[in-house]
């Protein structure tokens, strides 16, 4: 991973523990999600009755570079536990991760051909969606890659998952540990050299905790260490492709046009390979690129709200929904944030992360559907009603 896109070494080894964690889960925990659920048999007219949770067939995966294992660990390891077999259309930056999946799952014990890789160009993904062999589809990515497997899939009435991208809002109210909020504040932008879809991207921060706030996360910043990704010691490596920094140069670029102010970093280093450094802009406002479309990379966007009214109606202006932080010691502001935010997950003082016991998903332009947790074994399921007279 770190060869391929980047990724910082020490962040790829916890990729790896990430990815065992998730399949000890579902080796444990499979039997039990997948258990007949009983009905209430007297209520059908039944003897008996209840849902029994039947494999779809072959699932095919089209998967993106930035998380290589991780990604598809997430749909495979519950997939192949229900009784499906997997097809991986793996991102074309990542074919020796790719590779070394296609062999992971025959290597512990899976009969072989259950996952197979598939070194296609997006373009053959019709032909496979289209196979009649091929039951279902999952995507992460972007949203036209997410549009048109979706589309294609919708033309063939085959279930899909999609998990798309992310412009999480970190709401910071003045209740809130601000060293704290702003240390994990940077870590969630910062991961994966600002490459996630669920990395805090929209930092919306009470009007009365606002200079402080900004001063410790700017600060924090600046202390990242961008470097060789092969490098321990490293935080921030370069992105993982050209036309990724062009965009995240793009954006900024496009604020700053229109009046947004640069906190620190905002131009990139003549070195070679894609770095763009962390970053921080504040001044944003609704006209800019960067208030409605995700940056994927370093780049922190900040916003002042007037009070949680505001905070909420700023953190839900945005076409995306996949995770929210929020960070407050009030339990009534608490209590609204996980009413009120408008995404798949919330996490209240704490990082957005996926978590095998937690469902995973969006809502709005994000995707649908869940993975993790029992829902995500689920998805991929006919769930069978059984009636016995
Ligand atoms: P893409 O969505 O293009 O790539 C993800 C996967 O989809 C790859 O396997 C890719 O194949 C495939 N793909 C792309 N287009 C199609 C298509 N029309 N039909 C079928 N499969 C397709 O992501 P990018 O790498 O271009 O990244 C662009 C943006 O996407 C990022 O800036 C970010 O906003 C978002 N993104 C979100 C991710 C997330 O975690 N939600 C992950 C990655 C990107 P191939 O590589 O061969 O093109």
């Amino acid at each position: 991973m770190t060869t391929e896109m980047g990724k910082p070494l020490r962040q790829a080894q916890a990729e790896v523990g990430k990815c065992a964690r998730a399949m000890r889960f579902y080796a444990d925990r499979a039997a039990e999600f997948l258990a007949d659920e009983p009905a209430d048999a007297a209520a059908v007219g039944a003897r008996r009755a209840y849902a029994r949770y039947q494999p779809l067939g072959v699932v095919l995966a089209v998967m993106p570079w930035n998380f290589p294992l991780w990604q598809v660990v997430r749909f495979a390891a519950p997939a192949l536990m229900a009784g499906n077999v997997g097809l991986l259309k793996h991102a074309s930056n990542v074919p020796q991760t790719a590779l070394y999946l296609g062999e992971l799952f025959e290597r512990a014990g899976f009969p072989a051909g259950c996952f197979q890789t598939l070194l296609i160009s997006s373009g053959q993904v019709e032909q496979v969606l289209r196979d009649p062999r091929v039951a279902a589809a999952t995507l992460t990515g972007s949203e036209p890659a997410g549009r048109s497997v979706a589309s294609i899939a919708g033309d063939e009435v085959k279930k899909t998952v999609l998990e798309l991208g992310g412009s999480d809002a970190f709401v910071v109210m003045p209740s809130a540990d601000l060293d704290r909020a702003a240390q994990v504040g940077v870590t969630a932008r910062v991961q994966n050299n600002g490459q996630s879809c669920i990395a805090a991207k929209r930092f919306i921060v009470h009007t009365d905790v606002f200079d402080e706030f900004s001063a410790r996360f700017v600060t924090r910043m600046k202390e990242l260490r961008m470097g060789d990704p092969a490098d321990e010691v490293t935080d921030v490596g370069p992105l993982a492709t050209e036309a990724g920094r062009d965009d995240v140069e793009e954006l900024v670029a496009d604020a700053v046009g229109r009046g947004a102010t640069v906190l620190t970093g905002g131009v990139s280093p003549d070195r070679k390979g894609w770095y763009y450094p962390p970053t921080v802009v504040g001044d944003l406002t609704p006209g800019m690129k960067m208030y409605g479309e995700e940056v994927f990379g370093p780049v922190a966007g900040l916003y002042r709200a007037s009070d949680v009214d505001d905070a909420i109606r700023i953190a839900n202006d945005t076409g995306f929904g996949l995770g929210a932080n929020a960070w407050t010691e009030d339990p009534n502001e608490a209590d609204r944030f996980v009413d009120e935010l408008a995404a798949g997950a919330v996490f209240v003082n704490g990082m957005v992360t996926s978590y095998p016991e937690l469902p995973f998903g969006g809502i709005k332009r994000s995707g649908y559907g869940r993975e993790l947790s029992a829902h995500g074994i689920r998805e991929f399921c006919n769930v069978k009603s059984v009636w016995l007279g």
